[in-house]
């Protein structure tokens, strides 16, 4: 079993978090350190380490996750301007919390290519 991360302790409630949104299968909620002036982490409350490994999830849990995160950069109000959805894997990815999370970012036009 891997090590528990801090997105562990969030969905158990051990270390505060400002939530946008949850539901039995997700936990939204600000960044700690915003790259935009909107900008959510969605978390699935089944835990999967990477973007790499949702091979080993179902369809129909990988189409709701997606849904979801849809909908939430909806509820914050990002829909007429637009947002980004980036999901940062493994190393060159510069993941840091090995813990699977889509990062909802808007509120300002963000710049093209990351980096
Ligand atoms: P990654 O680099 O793995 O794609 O993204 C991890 C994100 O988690 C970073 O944007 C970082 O700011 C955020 N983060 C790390 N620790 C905490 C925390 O304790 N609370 C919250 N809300 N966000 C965190």
């Amino acid at each position: 079993m891997a090590h528990d991360t801090i997105f562990d302790r969030i969905l158990a409630g051990d270390i505060p978090a400002d939530t946008v949104y949850e539901d039995e299968d997700v936990l939204a909620f600000r960044d700690i350190n915003p790259q935009a002036p909107i900008h959510v982490l969605v978390v699935p409350k089944h835990r999967v380490e990477r973007f790499a490994d949702l091979a080993d999830r179902s369809d129909a849990w990988i189409g709701r996750f997606f849904s979801t995160v849809s909908r939430i950069a909806g509820l914050l109000g990002l829909n007429e301007n637009g947002y980004r959805v980036v999901i940062n894997n493994g190393k060159d990815g510069q993941q840091s919390v090995e813990y699977l999370h889509a990062h909802i970012l808007g509120g300002r036009g963000l710049s093209w290519p990351p980096g």
